[in-house]
């Protein structure tokens, strides 16, 4: 079987809530997604999603995936998508870095090999662990009261894990973490991802403000040393995001002990195979793992699901189902969350089918 096209429709992913809004004043309304096809010469097509949040959070922007694609997709025609550690080192030797570039094809490529197999990728990712996956609510950034309103929806509607966008003003984020934390239950999880958005300092006032306070927190600095040096002054469980995006920094987080939950991002990483690898690892070390995407729709959100449903249950902090903050479906069969949780298919491959009506005219053509 070989690579034969290779192909990309860009589509816009308006949001249910109308924006979302996080760290230093960043928002966005409509998400630009790439929706990526790579099509083989016995005529199975395998799709991926790459959906960067703005091209202001990681070092990704829409117009780049693209751009990129045209770059690497002639150096993949010709090759076994199934062969997927293959494939990768033939990206990584077509194109130095841009992970998020070739997490679209290397996410398309997992679905041929479960197409061409009849297996679901979370089987072919290890196998699938529970009965579902639990799914967190990410709560753009308000006043306070706002975000408190927020999360009693989302909780009502069964989530009972939830995200704070905080990382603006510390004093607000103080009164943020206190307005939310004092409707939950005991048994729900909040974090407070500051999305790097913290100095020092403030972050310093502000795990102390809150330090009897049942809240995890994320990234709240730029830099990792930053990030470490709150870590060794805080006891609130911690987790980092933006810094962890590569196995180095994973093994130099782990040797340093710098946090007790990771985030992986499917496309920070550059794509399902060098996240399982990620994954794995932190299975074998210990670490719980939030698995999930930077964005995206129903095809990121199926990508998840089975990236999630393989990995031990113990080892799952949360996960997102994307598809439900926007207002646009753009796949068939696509996870659909059921009272806080989703699963991933029991079909061949992702277990999804491009609604080819809504994806347009393509952006990238490469054969
Ligand atoms: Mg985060």
């Amino acid at each position: 079987m070989r690579i034969k096209r290779i192909f990309a429709h860009r589509v816009e992913l308006p949001l249910v809530e109308g924006t979302y809004k996080w760290s230093g004043g960043k928002s966005v309304s409509v998400f630009d997604s790439t929706i990526v096809g790579v099509e083989t010469d016995t005529g199975l097509i395998g799709y991926g999603e790459v959906c960067p949040l703005g091209p202001f959070y990681l070092p990704a922007y829409a117009e780049g995936v693209r751009s990129g694609l045209r770059e690497i997709a002639p150096h993949l025609i010709g090759y076994d998508p199934r062969e997927l550690a293959k494939l990768n080192h033939r990206m990584d030797a077509a194109l130095k870095g841009h992970p998020y570039v070739k997490s679209g094809i290397d996410m398309a490529c997992w679905d041929i090999l479960g197409l061409s197999t009849g297996l679901p990728v979370c089987v072919l990712m290890g196998g699938r662990f529970g009965e579902n996956v639990r799914l967190y609510r990410a709560i753009s950034q308000e006043a306070p009261e706002q975000m408190a309103a927020k999360v009693a929806g989302y909780r009502a509607q069964g989530y009972t894990r939830f995200q704070l966008k905080v990382g603006g003003d510390p004093d607000l984020d103080i009164e943020r973490i206190h307005a939310v934390r004092g409707m939950l239950l005991a048994s729900d999880r909040l974090v407070a991802d500051a999305n790097t958005g913290w100095t020092q300092h403030e972050a310093m006032r502000v795990v102390r403000a809150v330090r009897d306070v049942d809240v995890y927190i994320e990234q709240p600095c730029l830099t990792y040393s930053e990030c470490l040096a709150v870590r060794r002054n805080t006891d609130h469980p911690f987790v980092l995001d933006e810094n962890v995006d590569s196995l180095e920094m994973l093994l130099q987080a782990k040797s340093d002990l710098a946090m007790d939950v990771v985030n992986l991002k499917i496309s920070k990483l550059g794509g399902l195979t060098k996240t399982k690898q990620a994954r794995d690892l932190c299975v074998s070390m210990g670490i719980a793992m939030t698995l999930e995407d930077s964005w995206g729709g129903d095809i990121t959100t199926a990508a998840i699901a089975h990236l999630a449903h393989s990995t031990p249950e113990e080892y799952r902090f949360t996960s997102t189902d994307f598809n439900s903050y926007v207002t646009v479906s753009t796949a068939q069969n696509a996870p659909q969350r059921i009272n806080g949780f989703m699963t991933a298919s029991t079909e061949a491959g992702l277990g999804i089918t491009p609604r080819q009506e809504i994806l347009g005219p393509m952006v990238v053509d490469v054969s």
